[in-house]
């Protein structure tokens, strides 16, 4: 896999991209979590509800009820730590835990500042204090307590242990009990990636590899390997157009073949005659001279035919015939040309006749136009037995004209209709002397395309006549 190839360029891409979206997800999620300020201390809130309780309590039963033992109840059931204090001493007279002796001193903190107000809002405790505790093994307890007696002297502390967890503590415990899994999910999701970026990557280069070697066999004149038309459809029609491409340069080179071994054959035999008739006036071996001179004089004319009609062809098929656009009246010219072609039509007793109402005109050269009309009529007499009928048709369709010549003649078979249009394409070769040179048509068609039009054979098969459609639009584009 070259560093610059299509297929390690996507493979990175994938990459790239999975390795900044993972990053950029882990880099939001700790940066959103250090700068979010350590959430307050909430040992004092809950003692506060405690305390609120105990107060209640207090109230109803009156201190001197409120015995250890309750105190010890109370401390058990809201699960937190109970103690009275002498204030004025500092010494512990009850704790809950049993962890400070009776009569022992204790060390108290007081938090002079601490407005719980700020926070969630004090029990309305006259004498409230806030602080925190050691016990002997030096852990720390939050308190609130609450100093009663006749001279406020006496202390119920209510007592929670602090929390030294900070948020970084949290993090740490998170990340050591989590990290492994999300490592090993971010591994996972890592190789599937490296994986799927592979396989895709390795799919599409694959494609461009084979598209790349079928078009150098092409360049070769091979045109056996289609390339396979699947994956993204953007790849698939990147492939079926080359497939198309490829049919194309298959056919347009087999036409050129075709062309080729037909301008040889077509040239070869009136060249034949000529040389042969020629020999024969050399060696005197001709009794009328003059028949022989008709025959090269017919041949010649046909071979000046030819080479006239393929230069045009060539002109018209490289687009460098410019066409003469004028408005032109086309029942008016269809009428004229069929009067020219009804003399021989009349000698075959075809009858020739005009479906057309009204004046139907477009732009277009006159003479081009002409010449379509005059080889669709002559091929209708021309392929059309003695007797046959032949219809010509003008209609209005699609902002246009349409043109039709029907014929009951020899027909055309299915396969043939669309080889018509060919250079030198005729259906029957060996169809007598007067024979013609398989031009007309393809020169037609590029006619009728010059002008933005379209034309079109149709038959029933042999024996079933013939109908060549010629479209033309009112305004040929510019
Ligand atoms: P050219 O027109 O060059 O003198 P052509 O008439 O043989 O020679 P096209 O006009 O190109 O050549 O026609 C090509 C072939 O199509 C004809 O040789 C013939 O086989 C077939 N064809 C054309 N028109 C008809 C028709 N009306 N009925 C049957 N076959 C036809
Ligand atoms: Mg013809």
């Amino acid at each position: 896999m070259r560093s610059g190839s299509l297929r390690w360029r996507l493979f990175g891409s994938y990459f790239a991209l999975l390795v900044i979206t993972l990053g950029v997800g882990a880099g939001v999620l700790l940066a959103a979590l250090s700068a979010r300020p350590e959430p307050a201390p909430i040992g004092y809130q809950r003692l506060v509800q405690g305390a609120r309780t105990l107060l209640t309590d207090m109230n109803t039963r009156g201190l001197d009820r409120l015995t250890y033992s309750a105190l010890q109840t109370h401390a058990d059931s809201y699960d937190t730590r109970v103690l009275v204090v002498r204030w004025s001493s500092r010494v512990a007279l009850f704790d809950s835990a049993g962890t400070i002796p009776a009569d022992t001193g204790i060390n108290l903190t007081i938090e002079p500042n601490y407005t719980p107000s700020t926070r969630t809002g004090p029990p309305q405790l006259a004498d409230g204090v806030f602080g925190s505790l050691f016990d002997p093994d030096q852990t720390e307890w939050l308190f609130i307590g609450i100093r009663t007696g006749p001279v406020r002297d006496l202390a119920l502390l209510l007592a929670e242990e602090r929390s030294t967890r900070t948020l970084q503590d949290s993090l740490a415990e998170f990340s050591g009990s989590l990290a492994g899994p999300i490592l090993q999910a971010a591994l996972f999701g890592l190789g599937a990636a490296f994986v799927l970026a592979a396989i895709i990557s390795g799919q599409l280069s694959k494609q461009l590899s084979a598209l790349g070697s079928a078009a150098w066999g092409v360049a070769r004149g091979d045109y056996s390997h289609k390339v396979a038309e699947r994956g993204p459809s953007e790849v698939r029609a990147v492939a079926k157009a080359f497939n198309t491409m490829m049919q194309e340069v298959q056919s347009t080179q087999q036409a050129q073949r075709d062309f080729l071994a037909n301008v040889s054959h077509d040239l070869k035999t009136p060249l034949t005659s000529i040389q042969g008739y020629a020999q024969a006036i050399i060696d005197n071996a001709i009794r009328d001279p003059v028949v022989a001179a008709e025959v090269i004089y017919s041949e010649s004319a046909r071979l000046s035919r030819m080479v006239s009609e393929l230069t045009d062809l060539a002109r018209l098929e490289g687009g460098r015939v410019a066409l003469s656009l004028a408005r032109v009246n086309v029942t008016e010219l269809v009428g004229a040309l069929m009067q020219r072609i009804e003399v021989v039509a009349r000698q075959r007793q075809q009858t020739l006749t005009l479906e057309a109402s009204g004046a139907h005109i477009v732009h277009a050269d006159g003479d081009r136009l002409a010449q379509v009309i005059t080889n669709l009529l002559s091929n209708a007499v021309k392929f059309t037995p003695e007797g046959g009928q032949i219809v010509v048709g003008l209609r209005p369709l699609d902002s246009g004209v349409e043109l039709s010549v029907r014929d009951s003649g020899v027909g055309i078979a299915q396969d043939e209709l669309v080889r018509v249009f060919e250079r030198f394409y005729q259906v029957d070769k060996a169809r007598g002397p007067q024979r013609g040179l398989g031009l007309g048509l393809a020169i037609s068609r590029e006619i009728v395309l010059a002008h933005g039009g379209r034309i079109h054979a149709l038959s029933d098969g042999e024996g079933h006549g013939t109908t060549f459609t010629v479209w033309l639009p009112h305004h040929p584009p510019s």
